[in-house]
């Protein structure tokens, strides 16, 4: 669905970008009836993702909204940074999805990273459950990720050349429903 914006890869980048040129977020096309002329239409406020060193923030985080003047819907965009649906940056996600690939228990990665062991346990199941259609994605984009044995290898090689958000982005305008 292209709700993603590419490259902000902070809260911070995210305050300048709406501070310098917030129009970066609009949509160029209304991602429920396919038009143009997405008008700006307020923000909302939304929680600060938890994670490793970044717990608390005394920023609050604004995403803004747009309005389509031919359907009446309305929709937003995300900072690269930010998981659409999950309450940790994709940087989290990441740094415990890397340990469980180079062989870490669930439990080992439960005592000493953020999230509780049944979130951890929910991430990896969603890794291995999707990877079939990541894999097939992203590798038809980056034809040089075709060359893993198994879907643990294919991120670890993934991870190499790009970050988890920078990957689900990619997913994302291919529209894979990214959590
Ligand atoms: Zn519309």
């Amino acid at each position: 669905m292209k709700r993603i914006l590419p490259e902000i890869e902070t809260l911070e980048q995210h305050q300048l970008q709406l501070q310098s040129d917030p129009d970066a977020y609009r949509p160029e096309r209304c991602p429920h009836c396919g038009k143009g002329g997405m008008h700006h239409h307020g923000r909302y406020e939304r929680n600060t993702p938890r994670g490793e060193g970044m717990a608390f923030s005394l920023v609050s985080l604004f995403i803004l909204r747009f309005y389509c003047p031919k359907c009446h819907r309305t929709c937003s965009r995300l900072p690269a940074c930010l998981s659409p649906r999950r309450q940790y940056w994709w940087k989290s996600q990441q740094a415990v999805l890397e340990q469980l690939i180079s062989g870490e228990s669930i439990h080992e990665v439960a005592r000493w990273l953020w999230p509780s062991r049944r979130t951890i346990g929910r991430w990896w199941q969603w890794l291995e459950g999707k990877s079939d259609v990541h894999c097939l994605h992203l590798r038809t984009r980056f034809p040089e990720l075709g060359r893993a044995v198994d879907w643990k290898a294919f991120w670890s090689l993934c991870f190499d050349r790009m970050n988890l958000g920078e990957a689900m982005g990619w997913l994302d305008r291919v529209e894979v429903i990214v959590p």
